[in-house]
């Protein structure tokens, strides 16, 4: 059979980023292929069946979803479920014995990261988190710049990811059970990613601000969040926002001119710009490489680039940026 080598992968919530972008990147990997799903919603499994020649063994709900224990065809699941479920389901897969993508943000606290990356310790699992920037040549491509300090050592970064939602009406995105946060769990955290790789280095002190408009639509968590971090070479200035025209790019400056992505985080279109010019690179099907990528961390046994410490690390300061943005003082990391 011809997926016989291929690992394979079972998503976990057929929603938006299952369909439009994991499903279809699995066409395109070479090392995984999609073999199962897992779905609270009855319609889509014949969809799914259909489309994706999935066998209807390998069709799971929430509630039998641990037989997976038993099934050979299932190496890797992958997590897409609201921000809230990422913990139970990323130890139920590494009980069942499966390494594991989970979605960004890794979970809606540090103590679930924790579990989360236990569990899979105990299973003798690996755990990846969904940062899929790390395998765009562009962001890759700012790391080295910036990590290399090839423009010089003092730096400053200005980055946003924002865009603007109109109806919050069952968005779960909005509802602070299920997301955890706001713009920033969902939107600021690639800021915080791109600071953080673009310095390669971790911010010392920081100072965040809750900027969510008087007459948002948006109750329960922020609507937008701006925060400010000092890292050893420099400053970070970070802006996301659910309530604001699209914005996408990353900027560092430095004592040899600008760089700048942008758009910086989208899926595709990316482009950069150094002082010598535009970089010549292409954009890459960025899931499709990810999970590949990971599959060969699992078959040569080697870590991956995007572990679970690293959607920790992400948590734990988030949850520092909100605690500046409620006591109105900066935070010492
Ligand atoms: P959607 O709302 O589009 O899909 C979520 C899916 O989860 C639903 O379709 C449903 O699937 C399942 N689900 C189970 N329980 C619930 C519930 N109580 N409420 C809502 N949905 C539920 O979300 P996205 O696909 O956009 O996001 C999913 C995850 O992926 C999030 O953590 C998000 O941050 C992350 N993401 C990452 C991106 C990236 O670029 N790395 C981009 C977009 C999202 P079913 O009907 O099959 O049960």
């Amino acid at each position: 059979e011809k997926n016989s080598k291929k690992l394979g992968i079972a998503l976990v919530g057929l929603g938006t980023y299952s369909t439009d972008q994991l499903a279809p990147a699995l066409l395109e990997t070479k090392l995984c292929y999609l073999s199962a799903i897992v779905t609270g919603t009855k319609e889509k499994e014949q969809q799914w069946i259909e489309k994706y020649g999935i066998k209807k063994e390998n069709v799971y709900t929430y509630k039998n979803f641990d037989r997976i224990i038993d099934n050979d065809e299932i190496d890797i699941v992958y997590v897409v479920l609201p921000n809230s479920m990422h913990a139970e389901y990323t130890i139920r897969a590494a009980k069942a014995g499966k390494h594991v993508i989970c979605e960004k943000p890794m979970a809606t606290s540090v103590s679930d990261c924790k579990k989360m990356i236990t569990a899979c310790k105990k299973a003798n699992k690996k755990l990846s988190i969904g940062y899929r920037l790390h395998f765009d040549p562009f962001n890759d491509n700012m790391m080295r710049l910036g990590q290399s300090k090839f423009y010089g050592n003092k730096m400053t970064v200005a980055t946003e990811f924002s865009f603007n939602v109109s109806d919050i009406n069952h968005w779960w995105r909005a509802n602070k059970k299920l997301a955890g946060g706001g713009a920033l769990m969902d939107l600021g955290i690639y800021c915080l990613q791109a600071s953080i790789y673009t310095f390669g280095e971790l911010p010392l002190t920081l100072w965040g601000k809750d900027t969510t408009k008087p007459d948002s639509i948006f109750n329960e968590v922020e609507g937008s969040i701006e925060w400010e971090m000092t890292f050893p070479s420099g400053k970070a200035y970070c802006k996301t926002s659910y309530e604001s025209p699209f914005k996408s790019h990353l900027i560092l400056n430095t004592e040899k001119g600008k760089l700048e992505l942008s758009p910086s985080f989208t899926y595709d279109g990316i482009k950069g710009t150094t002082p010598d010019g535009e970089m010549e690179l292409k954009n890459v099907n960025q899931q499709a490489l990810q999970m590949d990528t990971f599959a060969q961390n699992i078959l040569q046994d080697t870590s991956s680039i995007v572990p679970g410490e690293m959607g920790l690390r992400d948590n734990y300061i988030i949850e520092k940026i909100y605690e500046s943005a409620a006591n109105h003082s900066a935070v010492v990391n």
